[in-house]
């Protein structure tokens, strides 16, 4: 184990004291500030205004504001498009500064950071496309006298509220959408990882987005997040996070009926069977299961190997996650970074101390890593899981990968679908139909044939069952900021119904 040196970059580093954006004014709010202590290298590096529910609802009559009588929602889509292509442009040449403040504050390495903030500025370009591209339908067909017309409208104020471990990335999967919808914004970001966020507040006004069309409140969920899923004035909550807290979103916003978009939590599985380019799969289960330390929703944290090549598959998992590099985050050659908080850590132990009373055998790691400053967990295997075990079914969200054998593709489809969630699930096989009828048969948002968690923004993204609710990404995501408004126009005589004619 290597001693950990607190990196050049963080000597001369002073802690970044940042501010909110409310109707277009950077403001402290009323509440003190939050501190946060980056997870990899145990110093404070950033503070945000703890916001209170006041400060959520003076963001909110700020959208409301700005939605009702604004600019924004009566622009051309060009000109909105226009605006988020400047803002991708902003993005694009700040990638180095966001890819610092996501990774110092998440404990990610710097390395996937910098990825993340190129695929961010990809979806910014690619909601500013599908700006000028939405629109409704018409119906010529209703006959002589009929001409029926369907617009989409932006739907109004939106509250959008992210979790900590891709926090530029997931903001941009909603945000940019939003926007070029015509809708106004209050945005919630992690308290853990407000940073990036905040700084896109900066480039958006920079870029030319109006006072009040987004609106950045810093705080916790209870506090902020809360009266953002309950005000009257909000018309749609867009949500990533924990289920539990995606339930009480739901739960919250059914008080005033309004449109609730949810990304929730997975435990997506990876079938294998024998005929697979094992040499391509033992590279991908160790990329599913371990990268941003496995504090990813999409984590390929179950593998579901045919009992003919478990143990050899296995082995040769083990043998490649021990060479992956866990260590300080701003090490450029870094792959595993640090876990968010030491509580955080404490569950992950949990679940594994779990797994062995429950029968499971600790085939790699399994234990806390010390490197000197922050918090981090060694690379895990455990084997001989069964689908019934609490780590087997529920989001562990650390580096944590739990092997489970199969016999028959049956009861590998069985085993898969035999969990509350379903965002993603991946299969290997060089057999097209073996490949095919999981595709079909998995209840899972996303399939992936012989490959692991590549992603397009042309693709949607979003789970089945209590992974989720909506999709994001793709085509239709700008739509789902969208009321249908059907407009039936008459011609002519009308057929009475009082007094026939
Ligand atoms: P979390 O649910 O604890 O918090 C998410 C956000 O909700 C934070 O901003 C938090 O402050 C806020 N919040 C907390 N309580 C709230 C309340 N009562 N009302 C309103 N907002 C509240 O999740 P987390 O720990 O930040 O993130 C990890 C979770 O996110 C995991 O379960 C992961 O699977 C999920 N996630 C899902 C996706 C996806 O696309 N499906 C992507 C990333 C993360």
């Amino acid at each position: 184990m290597t001693a950990h040196v607190k990196p050049k970059a963080l000597d001369d580093f002073k802690a970044r004291d940042f501010r909110m954006l409310i109707d277009g004014m950077w403001t402290d709010g009323a509440g003190n500030a939050l501190e946060r202590v980056a997870p990899g290298h145990g110093v404070v590096v950033s503070r945000y205004p703890a916001g209170t529910k006041a400060d959520a609802e003076r963001a909110i009559a700020a959208a409301r504001k700005a939605f009702d009588d604004g600019p924004w929602p009566r622009m051309t889509g060009a000109e909105r498009s226009n605006i988020l292509l400047k803002a991708a442009d902003l993005i694009a040449a700040k990638a180095d500064e966001l890819a610092f403040l996501d990774c110092i504050e998440s404990g990610k390495p710097i390395s996937q950071a910098k990825g993340e903030l190129g695929g961010a500025a990809d979806i910014w370009r690619y909601a500013a496309a599908l700006a000028r591209d939405l629109h409704g339908e018409s119906y010529n067909t209703l006959g002589e006298g009929t001409l029926g017309v369907v617009l989409r409208e932006a739907i109004g104020v939106v509250s959008i509220i992210t979790p900590w471990n891709f926090p530029f990335l997931i903001v941009s999967q909603k945000l940019p959408f939003a926007l070029a919808a015509g809708c106004t914004t209050v945005v919630k970001p992690s308290e853990l990882t407000s940073g990036s966020t905040l700084l896109l507040g900066e480039i958006l006004i920079e870029a030319g987005v109006p006072a009040g069309v987004v609106n950045i409140v810093t705080g916790t969920g209870p506090e902020v997040g809360a009266p953002m899923t309950t005000h009257p004035d909000v018309d749609m909550v867009s949500f990533t996070g924990s289920t539990g807290v995606g339930r009480l979103t739901m739960a919250n916003a059914a008080q005033t009926l309004k449109k609730v978009s949810l990304e929730l939590g997975g435990k997506n599985p990876q079938i294998v069977f024998p005929d697979a380019n094992l040499d391509e799969f033992i590279d991908a289960a160790v990329f599913g299961a371990y990268f941003n330390a496995g504090e990813c929703c999409n984590a390929g944290s179950r593998l579901i190997l045919h009992k003919s090549i478990a143990a050899d598959v296995t082995a040769r998992v083990a043998e490649l996650a021990k060479k992956v590099k866990v260590g300080d985050p701003l090490d450029p050659t870094t792959q595993v970074g640090a876990i968010i908080t030491p509580q955080h850590l404490a569950k992950i132990g949990t679940y594994v101390e779990g797994a062995a009373k429950a029968g499971a055998s600790v085939a790699l790691g399994g234990t806390a890593l010390d490197l000197g400053l922050g918090q981090f967990m060694a690379p895990t295997i455990l084997s001989g899981v069964k689908p019934d075990m609490a780590v087997a079914r529920e989001e562990v969200f650390g580096p944590v990968l739990s092997v489970l054998t199969f016999e028959t593709t049956d009861e590998a489809i069985r085993i898969a679908n035999a969990i509350d969630y379903g965002l993603s699930a991946g299969v290997w096989s060089r057999d097209f139909d073996t490949c095919l009828t999981i595709g079909r048969k998995v209840r899972a948002g996303t399939v992936w044939m012989n490959t692991f968690m590549d992603g397009a923004s042309e693709l949607p993204f979003g789970g089945y069952r209590q992974s989720g609710l909506g999709r994001e990404l793709g085509r239709h995501a700008v739509e789902d900021y969208t009321e249908t408004k059907t407009l039936n126009m008459h011609m002519g005589a009308r057929t009475g119904w009082w007094m026939p004619r």
